[in-house]
């Protein structure tokens, strides 16, 4: 008799699977910006994501601030965060040092950006990294000089992937070949641009497999609820705002009823991405969890059930912090 295939003796791995949540953060500005930031932290911790995002300016301006948040995040709350860094801003050495720094302090997660090139339309200093590609090979260079000291978590690396063409860019066919040259470089996992309209998720994982990307694509998606917001948004990504969205905005007489607008749309584009078969949903969030909370409300995401150990732990950091 033949012994069981792995098939055989594999235990039933059929029925849905979890979908990762996680949102993205800012390192505030101001003292009282950081004040409501931790009032937000709480409450999104409250949910038990999976990792939170934390931005880094192109020009490395706030590296002080979105390193301290890390180091924050890591030493006070159970959330896990994952670190964005760009090559605009910052030369390769000081790159090297940011990623050593980040690794040493128990990061291990980072999202590998170019980041956007300076408003005055100025060139990036000579000898930097001219691609998130570029960043992604360093991340990597600098991790295998500690692979000893990561046998218990290696580093995830993550890009950025584009539903609607990157401004920069000739076509959405070279976005593609631009993320399937960023995953042969070692990334792991991609999070989309903000994107308005419900297909286009769909459309860009379609566009991506056939090319022979097979990294997870995970929709970002952001609760817009402010046209001034939506408008400002749509100047700095290059992103066209849905004109629906836009006038049903202009239209609402409250904020109340502006936030329901906003919240339904985003509800509407995740189940979209959601159907699609993403494997995650990553919350923008200007650093205000309301809307992200209603937004969560209405999905009802599969969610692996956590450790009650784990819960407790969040709920004594929560009153601790109270
Ligand atoms: P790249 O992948 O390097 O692409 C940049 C341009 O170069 C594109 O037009 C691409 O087509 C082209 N290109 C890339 N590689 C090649 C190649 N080998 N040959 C020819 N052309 C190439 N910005 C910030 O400053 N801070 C942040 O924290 C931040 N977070 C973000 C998070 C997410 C999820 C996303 C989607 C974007 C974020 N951005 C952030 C914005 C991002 O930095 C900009 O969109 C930037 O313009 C491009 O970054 P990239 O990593 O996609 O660059």
């Amino acid at each position: 008799m033949s012994p069981p295939s792995l098939i055989d003796v594999h235990p039933n791995l059929a029925g849905t699977a979890p979908v990762a949540l996680s949102y993205e953060l800012f390192p505030p500005r101001s003292p009282q910006a950081a004040e409501s930031l931790w009032t937000t932290i709480g409450e999104l911790e409250a949910t038990d994501p999976d990792y939170v995002s934390v931005t880094y300016g192109a020009s490395g301006s706030n590296r002080d601030t979105a390193v301290e948040l890390i180091n924050r995040l890591l030493l006070e709350t159970t959330l896990r965060p994952l670190a964005h860094l760009t090559c605009v801003g910052n030369s390769p050495e000081e790159l090297a040092e940011i990623i050593g720094e980040l690794l040493d302090h128990g990061v291990r997660g980072i999202l590998a950006l170019r980041g956007d090139l300076p408003k005055d339309g100025g060139v990036p200093a000579s000898g930097s990294l001219r691609y998130a590609q570029d960043l992604i090979e360093l991340i990597r260079r600098v991790e295998q000089r500690r692979s000893a000291l990561l046998c218990a978590g290696k580093v995830a690396v993550g890009v950025a992937a584009y539903p609607t063409r990157h401004p920069e860019s000739p076509s959405e066919g070279h976005d593609i070949e631009v993320l399937l040259a960023k995953q042969r470089s070692g990334a792991d996992f991609a999070i989309t641009q903000v994107f308005f309209h419900t297909e286009q998720y769909a459309d860009l994982v379609s566009r991506a497999r056939r090319a022979g990307v097979t990294i997870p694509i995970i929709p970002g998606v952001m609760p817009l609820t402010s046209l001034r917001r939506l408008k400002r948004l749509g100047e700095l990504t290059g992103v066209e705002p849905a004109p629906e969205l836009i006038e049903r905005l202009a239209a609402a007489d409250s904020d109340a009823e502006r936030r329901r607008i906003g919240v339904r749309a985003t509800v509407d584009l995740a189940n979209a991405a959601l159907h699609a078969g993403a494997p995650g949903i990553h919350l923008y969030t200007f650093n205000e969890h309301a809307c992200a909370l209603d937004v969560l409300d209405k999905l009802a995401l599969p969610r692996p059930a956590r450790p009650i150990s784990r819960l407790n732990a969040i709920a004594r950091r929560q009153e601790l912090a109270s």
